[in-house]
């Protein structure tokens, strides 16, 4: 196989054919795909679709400098692959706009492909279509659609007062590790375990199809952008409030000590740090332990707080309330504050 696409003789045209072979027939519910003016999905009868949209633009979401070609294919998939799971949906597939310039290094570009088609067959979400320009600089978006049981869509109004606040994994990680690649720090085994979070999230897929069909969970989202900001959105779309214990929140092991060498607190980058792309969800006061609902899920599950009547995000550590200013990344933001509580 060609370790390079030169994008200046291959032409647009020459592109698409080559993502065509590459990507191959996607089968199952689509009929028709690449080569169509639009692909055709057949959706198995008593099913939702859901459907979502992430970008990624160089020198906004990532730096050549800190990223290699294939870690952004697998997470221009990724990310799409998150917030379908954080709705309870199982991926069918996606569709990609592809901007980049024509004197783009070939081993960049299949690099690229290498690692979203990868991400593809790996997760069961064939690439359908998608439109190709060039453009002054990289920006890639994809499109991705998924199935959930009729009525069955993990949404983020559900959560009530008394329920209880689970999230799977770990975190901070991937804000470490942005941290650590920005500072040209990801040299130590230990440090490019962090680095690899923030290059190559690992979102807990199938989690939330088992939460959606299981009808365990009131509401979910996924954190893309930190805990704080993420859990403030369903808190206001659900009309709530909720306090979240700083002592509960699941760190990655030996993350403290690094945090501390570099200056960093680890708390804040657990709160407010983006990317880790786990799964935060609600659960009715009656719901099973996070122990035994891990067991169910396959995954890690930490319980780190509760749905409360006021509206707005509390902190609390061992009991104490504690004033919370944890600011994460907002786009266009220029001036006021930044902080979410
Ligand atoms: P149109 O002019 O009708 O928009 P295009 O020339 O843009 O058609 O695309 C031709 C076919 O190639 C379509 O089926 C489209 O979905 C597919 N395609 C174009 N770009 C991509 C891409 N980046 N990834 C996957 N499929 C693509
Ligand atoms: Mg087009």
């Amino acid at each position: 196989m060609a370790s390079g696409i030169d994008l200046e003789a291959l032409g647009e045209l020459g592109l698409i054919d080559t993502l065509r072979r590459r990507a191959g027939e996607p089968g199952g519910a689509w009929i028709r795909a690449i080569g169509d003016d639009a692909a055709v999905l057949r959706p198995r009868p008593g099913t939702d679709l859901i459907w979502t949209v992430d970008a990624l633009v160089e020198d906004v979401h990532f730096r050549w400098q800190t990223t290699d070609a294939r870690s952004l294919g697998h997470k221009a998939l990724l990310v799409n692959l998150s917030d379908l799971n954080a709705m309870g949906a199982k991926p069918l597939g996606f569709l990609l706009t592809l901007a980049l310039p024509g004197d783009s290094e070939p081993e960049r570009v299949d690099g690229f492909l290498r690692g979203l088609l990868a991400e593809a067959r790996s997760s069961g979400c064939p690439l359908v279509g998608g439109d190709t320009v060039s453009a002054p600089i990289w920006s890639l978006s994809v499109s991705a659609v998924g199935a959930v049981p009729r009525g069955r869509a993990l949404c983020r109004t559900g959560a009530r007062p008394g329920d209880r606040i689970m999230v799977t994994g770990t975190l901070g990680g991937a804000a470490l590790g942005l941290e650590l690649l920005e500072a040209g720090r990801a040299t130590r085994a230990e440090a490019r375990r962090y680095a690899r979070r923030h290059l190559r999230p690992r979102p807990p897929l199938g989690a939330g199809p088992l939460l959606a069909r299981a009808g365990l969970a009131t509401a979910a989202v996924d954190l893309s952008d930190g805990l704080a900001r993420d859990l403030s959105h369903v808190l206001r779309e659900s009309g709530v409030g909720a306090e979240i214990r700083l002592e509960s929140l699941p760190l990655p092991r030996g993350f403290r000590g690094l945090c501390g060498e570099l200056g960093l607190d680890a708390e804040s980058l657990a709160v407010a740090g983006g990317e880790d792309y786990e799964l935060l969800f609600t659960v009715p006061a009656r719901a099973p332990q996070a122990s035994v609902l891990a067991k169910r899920l396959g995954c890690r599950l930490t319980e780190v707080g509760f749905v409360g009547r006021g509206r707005g995000l509390r902190f609390s550590r061992r009991g104490e309330q504690v004033r919370g200013e944890f600011s994460s990344y907002e786009h266009f933001k220029t001036r006021g504050k930044r902080s979410e509580q």
